[in-house]
């Protein structure tokens, strides 16, 4: 079964997390009564003041990835152990400072592969007109 961190949790009661991933942890309270528990727990504490979720959440943007790790992220171009770090920070914590970070970045290198295409693809019809004419 899949494993619901404590983070997830809190951002489900800060209503942080991305939508998908909200209505899908609902479901799963709905059937899940150790997660109940354990989402109840965390409220408590929460508001006991025993973990803040300000807290919590500076621990964690500490360890969100760099913006320039993102962009080897997406390259590919890194470790095995960090791909699945980054991977998990994004995907199953759903970071939305990082996913926004993410997207924004593959919009850039999205831009960049359409321009390089437009440019290639230019610069072969001008020659095939050269030839042709
Ligand atoms: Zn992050």
């Amino acid at each position: 079964m899949h494993t619901i961190s404590d983070a997830t949790l809190l951002a489900y009661i800060e209503e942080s997390l991305p939508l998908e991933q909200m209505t899908n942890l609902e479901v799963m309270l709905r059937q899940n009564g150790d997660l109940q528990s354990r989402l109840r727990e965390l409220i408590a504490k929460r508001e006991s003041g025993v973990h803040s979720i300000g807290d919590i959440w500076r621990r964690h943007r500490i360890s969100c990835p760099t913006r320039e790790e993102l962009g080897s992220y997406l390259l590919g171009a890194m470790t095995d152990e960090k791909r699945d770090y980054i991977k998990f920070h994004i995907e199953e914590i759903g970071c939305r400072y990082c996913q926004s970070n993410l997207s924004d970045l593959s919009d850039s290198h999205h831009k960049e592969a359409v321009s390089a295409r437009r440019k290639k693809y230019f610069q072969s019809s001008v020659g095939r007109l050269k030839t042709e004419g």
